[in-house]
């Protein structure tokens, strides 16, 4: 427990003085928990200190967990990979969506939210692509078709265009796809103003997210531990060397 408070501490600090440096309000950056491979009492200690949004990028996980932690104050986001045949199950706990990369998920989403009365909030996640201009396969629309996805989003009743999410990709200083993805955020805000979020940051470049406008940075393993379980996205982002290591927790 101490050292999760610690951990979530250092990392409040760490997005709280890059917002500083980079003359933004602390509070204009929320911190999303990915509590992803990590039992529900680790959430439900982070939620005792006062952390309410936490993110899982499984489905079948995401619903274990809401069930486990019914009652306690949390907000879900997901920001996994979302298959159409499970998209509603995320939605229907009222689940902030950040990966929605396709037009097949619009509809199926919105009928949740419409159900509900209550609108599901939802980022259109972009593929910044590599170096050379290739898509990076992190998961995320090709960024020219962003803003239709943008427009199909926000004509649904039954969803709220909260704005645009992305991966840094590999073999890239994440500053310059974190200004491309500044740069398409700029775009869809010419039509839809209210799309002001820009989810991106993870454990080791959230700094750069941040001083390139991030309004939610997404951070596992400096706020949990080096991630045990094997996460789908993990060989996705292991090459990266910046992560800090805090080794397992409970064996230090
Ligand atoms: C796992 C994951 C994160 C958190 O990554 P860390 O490097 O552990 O901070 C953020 N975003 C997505 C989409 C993830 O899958």
């Amino acid at each position: 427990m101490s050292e999760l408070a610690e951990h979530l501490r250092t990392v409040r600090a760490r997005v709280d003085a890059a917002a500083r440096a980079a003359g933004r309000d602390p509070a204009s950056v929320a911190l999303l928990a990915v509590s992803k491979t990590w039992p529900a009492d680790d959430v439900a200690s982070l939620a005792a200190l006062g952390q309410r949004d936490f993110g899982e990028n499984r489905v079948q996980e995401l619903v274990a967990k809401a069930r486990e932690l019914e009652g306690v104050a949390v907000r879900w986001h997901f920001v996994g990979q979302l298959q159409r045949n499970k998209a509603a199950a995320v939605a229907r706990l009222g689940a902030v969506v950040h990966s929605l990369d396709r037009e097949a998920l619009v509809a199926v989403l919105g009928r949740v939210g419409e159900e509900a009365g209550r609108p599901v909030e939802v980022y259109v996640q972009v593929d910044l692509g590599g170096p050379e201009g290739e898509l990076a396969a992190r998961g995320g629309a090709a960024p020219g078709d962003v803003p239709a996805l943008a427009d199909a989003v926000a004509g649904q009743a039954g969803l709220r265009l909260a704005g645009l999410m992305a991966v840094a990709p590999r073999g890239e200083e994440p500053a310059a796809a974190f200004g491309r993805l500044a740069e398409l955020s700029a775009r869809v805000r010419a039509d839809h103003p209210e799309a002001v979020g820009i989810s991106a940051g993870m454990s080791g470049d959230l700094e750069a997210a941040v001083a390139a406008g991030s309004t939610v940075v997404r951070v596992g393993t400096a706020i949990f531990g080096r991630r045990l379980l094997p996460s789908p996205s993990d060989a996705a982002h292991q090459p990266r060397e910046s992560h800090q290591s805090h080794g397992p927790r409970g064996s230090e």
